[in-house]
């Protein structure tokens, strides 16, 4: 069968008629309304490639390609897709295709009626990737002849480069990959949308809907913030309508061509569904998830008051969600990489990948950065960036605390991005699932900012700092109302001047230096003013230093992580630590008293004296003049702390990402192993409960600066463990706040309860 006609098809079709035709089929058969239509066949494809004596061209072109070669790849896709448009279609095909369309025209009573045309994946166990893909999709087609040939370039799509280079990528044989197309009367839509028949995110029985005006388009391509609505199947009950401000819609011109308008003036904000044509859609989805016995995400359309279904699959994210509710990715395509959720939030712009450091300028305001992993001399151009993507790392690797710090959604550790992503596709990232979806979607979560991060008027006895680690993040994290900076990360600010803080030393401009740091830091004292803030002295990893100007000279280690970094190091080149003392001391001076001194990856209590005895020779005296303490960061720290204490702290703050790296034996760096990294490990919880414990006991400041410091249920436990403060990023702040506030009330209630027993 080459050319079936939706009534002929069912779900158990997909073989021939692809995902998309066989569920119209399937909702034709089951009375739903669809527009009608008719499917050009799998084996329509197969045929014409057959008798077109093309298959042997094009799968030598696919054998010699080297799939790494983008511009070879590209070239190589462009000469599948000529010879596809080229070669002749069998003359029995066309005229099936054509006695198809003209009878579809009789049905509906229109000459050379306006279909869509879509290309519809074969294969259930393929991904979608693997194909075409969504926007694959021609609007207003009219005539046979142009039916004839826009099917042909739904085929030819099978051979894009992309697809082209997942389908190496994973094995699949290009020679057992077929396309289906669907022909559909295009429904001339008043307004149309998207529904899924429960909430993707959490499986909740609500309608979830999303409609806008004119034609799904405007929807489906993310061109508008459509209006939301949520409503409850078991009474129709309308819980939630959000109307938004839709800018621009589909609509035909005279010649019947979809084009892009701006939505009149007056129905900008205007609601677009009614009362009753909610629950009528809600109606209709409840009768698709009963046929399919199964949730489904649709396509709907009102055309005057008809109301058609264009499409339904089943939910098959149900949990991981890509459209959760408040992330609104709605319909943008396919998830084409996954990763870490490193810096909450939502972006959308065009992919630049960048190799090589001398690529930065491609980043203009808006793109998607695209790199292997990012390093300190590359914040300038991810300032540009509205979203960023890379291969390596985890959720404390670089990437991760700088676009956290810039409140830019970040996802890490894809493996893929640099190879997967095309350049200046438009892509929409998750960075709080950790995935990047092709195509650009209107983003309702945006990045936090002032105002969503500011402070819930809740108090709370353990203190909720932020860590800051860039000077133009501080009045960010100010407005949160945190108590304080409970980790001034010094290397990014050092890092993100450009120049290696030994070249200052070695070019005899101590001075300058100190005025470095003291002019960055003076910036973050100011914003908290007068509360606390903690400023580590330099860790950066060797790694990080390398590419600063004056870092050349940085040694090659077999692993940074684990070398000449903290307080080790510091020790090593005192110049530079006593520098930083000195800034500190300028700043005491000048009237900041509210800055306090913190050691970073402390392994032996004999450091913490050789630093404080360093501070004292600079004339800030530990203790005295400045807070002191340090990071327990290391086993070996969490282990002696009575020892630490001894020598004598002001407080202690816990490095998590560290801790769990070196108790578990996990680069923290390192994506391949970043599934056996956890905070939450017993061996690091155990550490962690240690070193508060004996810190309450020796009535010395406890708190924690580590990425589970942002987790509120992790925070809700150390809070039960005694910890006396907790320092969060920015966007994490307002959870944890309300998070330290139950767990306090409930360790009242909870003794109050003990009492009356
Ligand atoms: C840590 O290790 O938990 C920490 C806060 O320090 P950094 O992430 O800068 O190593
Ligand atoms: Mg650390």
């Amino acid at each position: 069968m080459y050319v079936v006609k939706f009534e002929d098809l069912s779900k158990s079709d997909i073989g021939i008629a692809g995902g998309k035709g066989a569920n119209l089929g399937e909702l034709t058969q089951a009375g739903i309304p669809v527009p009608p239509g008719f499917v050009v066949t799998a084996q329509a494809y197969e045929k014409f490639m057959d008798e077109a004596g093309i298959n042997d061209s094009v799968m030598q072109i696919l054998d010699e390609i080297d799939i790494n070669d983008t511009k070879a790849l590209q070239a190589a896709a462009e000469k599948i897709k000529s010879i596809i448009i080229e070669a002749p279609i069998p003359e029995d095909l066309v005229l099936f295709i054509r006695e198809f369309y003209n009878e579809l025209c009789q049905r509906v009573g229109e000459d050379d009626t306006d279909v869509a045309i879509r290309s519809s994946a074969t294969a259930e166990d393929l991904p979608e990737a693997s194909f075409a893909g969504q926007q694959d999709t021609f609007l207003h087609v009219s005539g046979d002849d142009e039916v004839i040939e826009y099917i042909r370039k739904c085929w030819a799509s099978l051979f894009e480069a992309r697809a082209i280079f997942y389908r190496e990528e994973n094995n699949f044989e290009h020679s057992k990959v077929y396309i289906a197309v669907v022909v559909q009367k295009m429904a001339i839509a008043d307004k149309a949308g998207v529904m899924f028949t429960v909430n993707p995110s959490t499986g909740e029985e609500i309608a979830l809907i999303e409609g806008s005006w004119g034609l799904g388009e405007a929807v489906v391509s993310g061109d508008v913030t459509p209006d939301n609505y949520q409503v409850d199947k078991k009474d129709n009950e309308i819980i939630n309508v959000t109307i938004s401000d839709k800018k621009v819609m589909y609509t035909n011109d005279e010649n019947g061509t979809s084009v892009k308008v701006e939505v009149p003036e007056d129905m900008r904000n205007a609601r677009v569904l009614s009362d009753e044509e909610l629950i009528e859609l809600t109606e209709m989805g409840k009768r698709v998830q009963a046929h399919y016995g199964e949730p489904m995400d649709t396509e709907w359309a009102f055309e005057r008051d008809n109301l058609f279904l264009l499409q339904a699959r089943p939910i098959t994210t149900l949990g991981d969600a890509p459209a959760e509710e408040d992330s609104d990715v709605g319909e943008t395509g396919d998830v084409l990489v996954k990763g870490l959720g490193a810096s909450p939030g939502m972006a959308t712009g065009k992919v630049k990948i960048v190799l090589d450091i001398d690529e930065l300028d491609k980043i203009k305001d808006g793109d998607i950065m695209v790199t292997t992993m990012t390093t300190p001399d590359m914040v300038p151009a991810m300032r540009r960036a509205s979203g960023i993507v890379t291969d390596e790392g985890g959720v404390t690797c670089h990437a991760s605390i700088i676009s956290r710090e810039l409140g830019i959604p970040c996802v890490v550790g894809t493996g893929n991005a640099t190879t997967t992503l095309e350049e200046n596709i438009g892509v929409t990232l998750d960075g709080k699932k950790g995935l990047v979806f092709e195509g650009i979607s209107e983003a309702k979560e945006e990045a936090p900012t002032v105002a969503n991060v500011e402070a819930a008027p809740i108090i709370t006895v353990t203190e909720v700092k932020a860590n800051v680690s860039m000077p133009e993040a501080a009045e960010r994290a100010a407005a949160t109302g945190a108590d304080g900076v409970g980790l001034l990360r010094t290397e990014h600010l050092m890092l993100t001047s450009g120049i290696h803080p030994g070249k200052f030393i070695a070019d005899g401009k101590e001075d300058e230096l100190i005025d470095t740091i003291a002019d960055n830091v003076q910036i973050v004292a100011d914003a908290f003013y007068p509360k606390p803030v903690w400023y580590r002295t330099l860790d950066a990893p060797t790694d990080e230093f390398i590419t600063l100007e004056g870092g050349e000279n940085e040694p090659r280690e077999h692993n940074p992580m684990l070398g000449w970094r903290g307080i080790r190091r510091e020790l090593d080149q005192p110049e530079i630590l006593k520098c930083e003392f000195k800034a500190i001391k300028k700043l005491h001076e000048k009237g900041y008293a509210n800055i306090g001194i913190m050691i970073p990856l402390s392994q032996n209590p004999e450091e913490l004296k050789q630093a404080t005895a360093l501070c004292s020779e600079v004339g800030l005296e530990p203790h005295k003049d400045v807070d002191f303490g340090m990071m327990v960061e290391i086993p070996a720290a969490a282990i002696m702390i009575d020892e630490y204490i001894k020598i004598g702290l002001d407080f202690v703050s816990l490095g998590t990402n560290d801790l769990t790296q070196y108790t578990l034996a996990v680069d923290r760096n390192n994506e391949f192993v970043a599934k056996h990294y956890s905070e939450e490990h017993p061996a690091v919880m155990k550490l962690i409960e240690r070193t508060i414990r004996k810190c309450a006991e020796a009535g010395v400041t406890c708190s924690i600066c580590g990425q589970a410091g942002s987790v509120p249920h992790i925070v809700e436990k150390l809070v039960g463990f005694g910890i006396t403060s907790v320092s969060s990023n920015a966007d994490a702040i307002a959870d944890v706040r309300k998070t330290v506030a139950r767990a306090e009330q409930k360790i009242i209630l909870d003794a109050a309860r003990k009492r009356l027993e």
